[in-house]
Parts: C-alpha cells; structure tokens; sequence
C-alpha cells in the first residue's frame, strides 16, 4: 500500500493510451452533453483567457454572473489594458483570490503591447500570471495545440482510469503526477475538445462522491470502475483544518463606516477592504452582544468572525488618522464604489438592512 510522502509517478496500471474508440466516445459525450457556459458560446481568445483565470479555484456557478457583468464592463484585451487597476480589482469582486485580477489585467496589458497574441505553451509562459496549467488550457482550446492540462477534475478522472492508490499530499501534487499520463491520453487531433472533455467529465460526470460509471464513456477501460472503488480515489493525506476566531466591529460616525484595508502587500486580500479587526481599532467601547456570529472557510482555515456594534470613546482618536494604518471611513453612498471581500459585502449589506428594519419599528 502506498504511503504519504511517497514520490508521486505516474500509474503503472490502467490504459496505456486512449484506444481511438475511447477518445472518440468521449468527444461525441462532450460534443453531446457539454454545459452551455458562455466561454464555450461564440468562443474567443479574450473568453478563454478571462474564463481559465476566473476558474482557477472558483466554482462555475460563482464564476457564471461575473463573467457576464465583466464582459460587458471589459469586452476585450484592449479594454482590460486600459482599466485602471483598482477599477478590474473592484469588478473581480466576489470571485476571492484577488491576486488573479492583477495578473489578469498584466496580461492584457501584455497582450496589448504585442502585435499578435503568442501561439505556444512555452511563449505564453513568458507572459504575466501564465503558469504552465494555464498555458496549456489556453493554447490547446484557442490554437488547437497538442498539449494535456491536468487540473483536478482531470486528476481525479485519472486517478480512477488508472486505480491509482497513492496517497497524495495534495490536489496540485496529484495534478503534477498525472501530467504525462494525460499527455500519454491526449486526443492530438482535437486537443482542446479532449481537455475540455476530461474537465467536464470530472465536474459532471466522475464526480468526487458520486460518480456515475454507467454513463461515463470512459467506462469500459477504467480500473477503478472494474474495481468498484472509484468514491475512494484520488487518496489524498488528511489535512488539519485551524480554527480561527477573529472579533470585528461595526463603527459608524456620520453617515460612514470605518473599514480596514489590506496593505497593498499583504499575500492575501492585497487592498481589499474589510469591517476592522477590533484589536486594530484604539479607544472602542464595544457593545456586550455581538450583531453577528459568520463563519467562513479560507484553504485549511475556519474562521468565525464575531461582529460587534461598537463606538468611539470621547477621548479617543480618530482612529483613521489619515488612513496610514490601513482604517478609512467610507461614506454609505460611496460604498458602492469600493473593493470589500465577498463575505463582508455580503454581511455589510445583510447588517445593514437588519439595522434599517430595526430603525423602522
Ligand atoms: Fe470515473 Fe466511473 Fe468514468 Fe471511471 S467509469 S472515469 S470512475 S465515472
């Protein structure tokens, strides 16, 4: 039985390729059962591009109503390039991972400054936030490269196909293993249909609790299928999840709130803003009963995040002090326009109207 920590390498059981019959079947599943997302509607260059960032670690059902707002606000690379930054970071709202905004809108200013987009993995490589899963993505669905991609769906597919039993530390080790047999898989024909296959099949089809082997049109070459343990693949080692609570509070001083920004290079949520920690807030009297108990869970972490109504001491401060220390008050009307993480938007907004109802009695 494999260990953890063990050096991944590619499976040793399972299909050696993908017999013609087999890729066929799967691209006629494809062709046949496809989502109709709307990068895959009138594709283009710029929808592939926007749609793999906006993915990367974002569900499709989160991703869906931003693209289309973000597509309205920014059509195409030329439009992107001449955004200014914190105008794409607001629109990245909602879709966490701020950091993939940036390096989006690097490679538009990239790509506008070329006279032709680059055709290859390796040329895309070159280019800001470009990683070779992305490369390989963009260039196999948008020239028809004969490159795989493996991003954890993937994985998972093939994880079964082949009855691999090695434990891995983690989905992007899993991935990396995997690389040449999904290269070995490949359908060089039709690349980017057959990633876009796999993905597919991963997320509909051989998903992680439930996969649903008499439809799967891979069926018939997969070990794990004949097996009957396809629920308990890919292995992967149990990750410890932390616990961390965090007290915040909700000042109001006419008419404003007072928030907290992120600095600039802070590794997560770089410039977005957020109700204040209490601790950063000097001179508060907090009220005994919090407004509102949220949990979130950000990668191994669950945070729960304990809002308290809270004001300002006489004697104190103020404690934005001209914003040095990251606190601003941000007028109500001006909310709108500025970049808050997903869950304080949310809550904000839900607080807010709680408080609004409570006014009204
Ligand atoms: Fe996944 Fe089942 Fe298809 Fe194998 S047959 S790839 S386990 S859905």
């Amino acid at each position: 039985m494999p260990k953890s920590g063990r050096k991944t390498t590619p499976p040793s059981r399972g299909p050696a390729t993908l017999p013609r019959a087999a890729r066929a079947a799967l691209r006629a599943w494809y062709l046949a059962h496809q989502r109709a997302l709307p990068w895959r509607t009138a594709p283009s260059l710029y929808k592939t591009v926007v749609s793999e960032f906006m993915l990367q670690q974002t569900q499709v059902a989160t991703v869906l109503p931003r693209f289309a707002r973000w597509l309205e606000q920014f059509p195409d690379f030329a439009a992107l390039a001449a955004a200014r930054e914190e105008v794409v970071v607001r629109a990245w709202e909602g879709l966490g991972y701020y950091r993939r905004a940036r390096r989006l809108h690097a490679l538009a200013r990239a790509l506008a400054a070329r006279p032709a987009p680059p055709r290859t993995p390796a040329e895309w490589m070159e280019l800001p936030g470009v990683g070779p899963y992305t490369a390989a993505a963009i260039t196999s669905i948008a020239f028809g490269e004969p490159i795989a991609v493996v991003d954890g769906n993937v994985a998972r597919v093939l994880a079964r196909l082949y009855g691999d039993e090695t434990l891995y530390p983690d989905g992007s080790r899993a991935a990396r293993a995997f690389a040449p047999a999904a290269q070995t898989l490949l359908d060089r024909a039709h690349p980017g249909d057959h990633n876009q296959a796999m993905m597919e099949l991963g997320a509909t089809v051989c998903t992680p609790r439930t996969p649903r082997c008499p439809v799967c049109p891979l069926a018939r070459g997969c070990v794990a299928a004949a097996q009957g343990n396809a629920e308990s693949l890919p292995r992967f080692t149990r990750v410890k999840t932390t616990r961390v609570m965090v007290t915040r509070v909700w000042i109001e001083r006419d008419g404003a709130l007072l928030l907290h920004r992120r600095p600039g290079e802070a590794r997560r949520l770089a410039g977005i803003c957020e109700l204040p920690d209490a601790s950063t807030v000097p001179g508060i009297r907090r009220a005994a009963r919090p407004l509102a108990v949220k949990r979130r869970g950000i990668v191994n972490q669950l945070i729960t995040e304990t809002i308290y109504h809270a004001s300002l001491r006489a004697s104190a401060p103020d404690p934005a002090n001209g914003g040095a220390n990251g606190l601003l008050w941000v007028a109500w009307e001006k909310l709108p326009g500025v970049t808050l993480s997903g869950p304080h938007r949310r809550w904000i907004g839900e607080l807010r109207e709680r408080e609004g109802a409570e006014d009204a009695r």
